[in-house]
């Protein structure tokens, strides 16, 4: 009889981290992943012998000490990944109307590399650091500081927007755009997206910036080997089609092919909307039901993987954020025919001190309308339309990289590409989104997604409840499984571990 303690539908960063933590602590657990590979956006694929990563490029605050690196040291994974520091005077390099700015790493660096582009704006600058740093420092878990309330993120930095933010520091516009020039990193959406978002995110990375040497998929091979040492179990090809309830509680999951897991809590980290579809018990009312389901998602995205000839593209040790339009907002409001008005270019990291790239990605931000008619056919067979779609977007792509790196389409030996779909198939994601649900800082209760249900035994984690990306993913888990350990406890022992 398959019967858990714990069931967790899906292995992407925020299952495997309820797995660890649980399974760590002496729960029977059991993740079910629908897809072969496990990882969900840590997932990698491979082309002509070249590895690419899908969902994870770059990570911040793994400096010893520094808040990512205490939790990776605490999921220990600080052997099993290695990584590559990002130029510290300008891990993201903003490209804004053909001039470039750097958005360097080290608090005062970053003032004073920005200030060398902005030299009037210095002081602006210097506001806008200990802004960031401030409204960072007010959150507890983002600092792994006992909890005495349940006071995570103060209101006021929920309910500002990040322009108004943004307009409160300076009235230079250029500086403007180029302090939010990593918008695609949170998907930001002019007055709405809050600026909690903005500035953990940016706090995280100005710290300090890494590649993952060798692929993300080594994060979720990492952490499934710990989840199986502490005796939880992890089995692929496993999709979920429904969450068996009684009058009560949840009870169990049945697999597309029939099979059931009992269990006595159920975690879900695939998204909200995707898992109440699970659901056919009237535990789940119909308003709660449509609530969610109107919540927006954010963008999806069009990206080329690029195979480049040996030797022939010198390593770039930066991310590099292109816009020609006159707001780096438009990056997800933009005119179909005008597409592409942004992307970002990062190249692959195989090994310390890379002289040449052998591979690099170049996203452009896609709604999934532009695939939609496309959204019931099956992968592979999608028909020759879908295939010319793709590659028309992948000229539009590469001619706009070439305009910012004259010679690179010569170097290139061959390329692949992934559309709004690809993401919808591969994690399940609404719409292929990338972070989710949308943050509304003019409905902050609404779009903020508790990782408790109305059904008692069903839990939620993953990006759609507190944030995401790695840490917001991370500290996510880390509240759900708090309903299991108590967050103190967790807190804690986290903290035991890195001292
Ligand atoms: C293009 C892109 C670039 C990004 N870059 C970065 C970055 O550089 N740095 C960073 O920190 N973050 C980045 N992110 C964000 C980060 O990758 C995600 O926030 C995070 O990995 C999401 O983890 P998750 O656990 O919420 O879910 P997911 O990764 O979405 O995993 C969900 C899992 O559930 C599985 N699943 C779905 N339905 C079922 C079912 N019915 N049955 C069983 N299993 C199911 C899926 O197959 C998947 O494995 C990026 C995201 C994208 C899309």
């Amino acid at each position: 009889m398959n019967k858990y303690d714990i069931l967790i539908i899906g292995s992407g960063l925020g299952g495997l981290e309820c797995g660890y933590i649980l399974s760590k602590n002496g729960y029977k657990v059991a993740i079910l992943e629908k897809n072969a590979q496990i990882g969900g956006c840590l997932q990698t694929f491979t082309r002509k012998g070249t590895k690419f990563d899908t969902g994870m490029h770059y990570i911040g605050s793994m400096n010893k000490g520094e808040i990512m690196y205490r939790f990776f040291n605490y999921f220990n994974l600080t052997e099993d990944v290695k990584l590559s520091r990002l130029d510290i005077d300008g891990h993201d390099i903003i490209n804004f109307r053909g001039a470039e700015y750097p958005l360097a790493s080290g608090y005062d660096n970053f003032v004073n590399k920005l200030s060398e582009k902005f030299p009037e704006n210095r002081n602006e600058i210097k506001e806008y650091i200990k802004r960031i740093r401030e409204i960072a420092n007010a959150s507890p878990l983002y600092n792994l500081h006992k909890i005495n309330n349940s006071v995570l993120i103060e209101t006021e930095d929920i309910k500002t927007s990040i322009n108004d933010f943004i307009a409160s520091i300076t009235s230079n516009n250029i500086l403007r755009n180029v302090l939010i020039g990593n918008l695609p990193l949170y998907a930001g959406t002019k007055d709405k997206t809050p600026i909690y978002i903005h500035a953990l995110i940016n706090n995280l990375y100005i710290q300090s910036a890494y590649r993952i040497i060798g692929g993300s998929d080594i994060i979720a091979e990492s952490l499934a080997k710990s989840i199986r040492s502490f005796g939880g179990e992890i089995f692929t090809n496993s999709d979920v089609i429904k969450i068996i309830c009684d009058d009560y509680k949840a009870t169990a999951l049945m697999l597309a092919d029939g099979t059931i897991f009992e269990g006595n809590y159920i975690i879900s980290d695939i998204h909200p909307q995707v898992t109440f579809e699970k659901i056919q018990s009237n535990l789940i009312r119909k308003a709660y039901r449509d609530r969610i389901n109107k919540l927006e998602n954010t963008i999806s995205n069009f990206t080329v993987y690029l195979k480049f000839k040996k030797n022939s593209t010198p390593y770039l040790n930066y991310n590099y954020y292109f816009y020609d339009n006159e707001s780096v907002w438009n990056f997800s409001n933009y005119e179909v025919d005008k597409w592409p008005n942004s992307y970002l270019y990062m190249h692959q990291c195989d090994e310390n001190m890379q002289k040449y790239a052998d591979s690099a990605e170049l996203i452009g931000y896609m709604k999934f309308d532009e695939v939609k008619k496309w959204e019931n056919s099956s992968v592979g067979e999608r028909g020759s339309d879908y295939l010319e779609f793709k590659e028309e977007k992948a000229q539009l792509l590469l001619d706009k990289l070439e305009n910012a790196f004259p010679g690179i389409k010569n170097s290139i030996e061959s390329y692949c590409t992934s559309s709004p779909l690809t993401y919808l198939n591969y994690t399940a994601t609404k719409e292929g989104s990338m972070y989710g649900i949308k943050r509304d800082k003019n409905f902050p209760m609404q779009t903020l997604i508790s990782h408790r249900t109305k059904i008692p035994n069903l839990f939620l984690t993953g990006q759609n409840i507190n944030s995401h990306g790695v840490l917001g993913v991370t500290i996510g888990a880390v509240i759900t499984c708090s309903e299991f350990l108590g967050i103190n406890f967790i807190i804690k022992d986290i903290e035991k571990i890195n001292n």
